[in-house]
């Protein structure tokens, strides 16, 4: 590992003026950035500790107008907080997947939401061409291995899959993003925070040089509690996904009508995907599973696969229809 200056931040505007270097990163859980330093993939001339603020940024709030996290909460509360696996399951279950058990009480929600990709070409600096890594430099995935790579959202420059699972409920929920930075505090709309490869694939966010997500909100609604996270991988005890699907309903008692969707994939895409197209096939109609295998059909109706992860399509599909018909028989209390 590269030699770096290490500051401990006393308070938030300390940690944001020192991280304003655009060389600087924020150290929280660390159960990225240190393995990416030790690897010489990242190369921070600066980091800031934010660890020392979580008595600022480390709760969770939930109240019948909704649902705030901190940053700096741990995945492991989060997942294991009995309000937010009622009436919010898929944010526990999105949690719980996503990491071995310690990790989960290790990193944070703040950190976990800005991962990086796993691409074996991204975290091999000595020998491959990575636009993400180097801009310019080329993409060895494109004609290499791409089993794992996106088939949604992907660019001539970049194929990596965003690899976060909390992500995907956040964008399936319309959850809203607060962050602190130089130019003071902002909030904007989760969907928002991510962007795509396109020419630049090594800007990944929204965020500005010092800018530190501080939380997550998420406003109460009627399908919450009618949401799952379905997960498929490799291995089922821990891996990174192939394919996901996080859905929230609202289903009318009466005759099973879907009165509103909620749908984002993961595994499959090259950062946070909601499918508002899939959401609308289903908006209005009686559920059904042919219904939901329409949904699915639409969803991946953009797609654009390599070699090796065509495959996607059809398992991104079923999944997707699978999560489908499994939350709307929930049988809510
Ligand atoms: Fe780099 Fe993206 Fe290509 Fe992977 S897919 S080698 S991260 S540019």
């Amino acid at each position: 590992m590269r030699s770096f200056h290490y500051e401990r931040a006393q308070d938030i505007d300390a940690a944001v003026q020192s991280a304003a270097d655009a060389n600087a990163s924020y150290l929280a859980g660390g159960t990225t950035l240190l393995d990416l330093m030790k690897l010489d993939v990242l190369r921070p001339s600066t980091v800031v500790d934010i660890g020392s603020l979580e008595d600022h940024f480390g709760s969770i709030e939930v109240n019948r107008s909704g649902l705030k996290l901190g940053a700096l909460v741990r995945m492991a509360d989060a997942a294991e907080h009995p309000e937010i696996r009622r009436d919010y399951p898929m944010i526990a279950q999105s949690l719980e997947k996503a990491a071995s058990t310690q990790l989960r009480h290790m990193a944070t929600l703040g950190g976990n939401v800005l991962q990086r990709t796993r691409c074996a070409y991204f975290r091999d600096p000595d020998t491959s061409a990575c636009n993400k890594r180097v801009p310019g430099s080329g993409c060895a995935a494109l004609e290499g291995l791409n089993r794992t790579h996106a088939v949604l959202g992907t660019s001539s420059q970049c194929i990596a899959t965003y690899p976060g699972d909390f992500a995907q409920a956040l964008i399936a929920l319309d959850a809203s993003v607060m962050v602190a930075g130089p130019e003071g505090p902002r909030s904007l709309s989760f969907e928002d925070l991510h962007v795509p490869p396109g020419e630049t694939p090594h800007i990944e966010t929204v965020l500005q040089p010092g800018e530190l997500i501080t939380s997550f909100s998420i406003e109460a609604a009627p399908w919450t509690r009618r949401s799952i996270f379905l997960k498929v991988r490799d291995r089922e005890s821990f891996a990174f996904a192939l394919a996901s699907a996080a859905i929230a309903l609202d289903m009318d008692s009466a005759g099973g009508k879907v009165q509103a969707a909620r749908i984002a994939l993961g595994g499959v895409a090259t950062r946070p995907w909601r499918s508002h197209e899939a959401e609308a096939l289903l908006v209005g109609k009686p559920f059904s599973r042919e219904q939901a295998e329409m949904a699915a059909e639409a969803a991946f109706s953009g797609a654009d696969p390599r070699p090796d992860n065509a495959y996607k399509i059809e398992l991104g599909r079923r999944c997707l229809t699978a999560a489908l018909c499994r939350a709307a028989a929930m049988e809510l209390s």
